[in-house]
């Protein structure tokens, strides 16, 4: 099941999306056991993506191979030091004080994180991210910091079947995007897309999609 899943997704997600860029697909992990990830991984998936920093912690070591880990989930400050260096992309830098946090404990170890920048793009009060239009003031703003180097944006469509909007909002996220690598030659991902949207994000121009149930199935809250 999860390995036919991966092979069908990996089949099914175009080579580029329409502005020539190659799509990395992400598994989010969240809830899911070592066993499963890495009959995933071994069905051909090659990064993986948690949210909750004691989910990772324990799962680290039961993880096959070497996947390149991305973190996704809201990530208190307190709590950067358990992953610290382990993680290979952090998509949710929300807020500045994140950014400032993560960018002090990355230059006392002598390292530097490679991050994205979260937009609240529906402007949900649920979400967290910085405001559309507050991007390109945060993006100056984190830019600053020592040890860090922005790739890129992230964003969550919101939960809605209207397709003229969903499509409205994931191609003003591209434009953004773009206006910010222009200057910014760093910038190489636009994660966004999930298991119910990535299709659409993807013709709208993301290049980085984070499937959860399309590679596990429905998830299980109550374990
Ligand atoms: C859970 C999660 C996903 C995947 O969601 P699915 O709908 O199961 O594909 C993607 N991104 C984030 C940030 C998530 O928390």
């Amino acid at each position: 099941m999860i390995e036919q899943n991966v092979k069908n997704l990996l089949t099914e997600i175009p080579d580029k999306n329409p502005f020539g860029e190659k799509v990395t697909l992400v598994a989010a992990i969240k809830l899911q056991q070592p066993d499963d990830i890495n009959r995933a991984i071994a069905a051909g998936i090659t990064d993986i993506g948690d949210n909750h920093v004691q989910e990772f912690k324990d799962k680290y070591d039961f993880i096959n191979g070497t996947p390149r880990r991305h973190f996704i989930g809201h990530l208190q400050t307190n709590k950067i030091k358990y992953i610290l260096g382990k993680v290979d992309l952090y998509h949710s830098v929300d807020r500045l004080n994140l950014a400032e946090e993560l960018s002090k404990r990355s230059e006392n170890a002598q390292i530097t994180s490679n991050i994205l920048l979260q937009i609240n793009i529906g402007n949900e009060e649920t979400k967290g991210g910085f405001g559309f239009d507050e991007a390109e003031s945060a993006y100056e703003s984190v830019k600053k910091l020592p040890a860090l180097k922005i790739k890129g944006l992230m964003a969550m469509l919101p939960f809605t079947d209207d397709t003229a909007l969903l499509k409205s909002l994931a191609s003003h996220m591209r434009g953004l995007y773009d206006k910010l690598k222009q200057k910014d030659g760093n910038f190489e991902y636009l994660s966004m897309g999930m298991s119910g949207d990535w299709k659409l994000c993807v013709e709208c121009g993301s290049n980085m999609i984070r499937l959860g149930t399309c590679i596990f199935g429905a998830r299980n809250y109550n374990k």
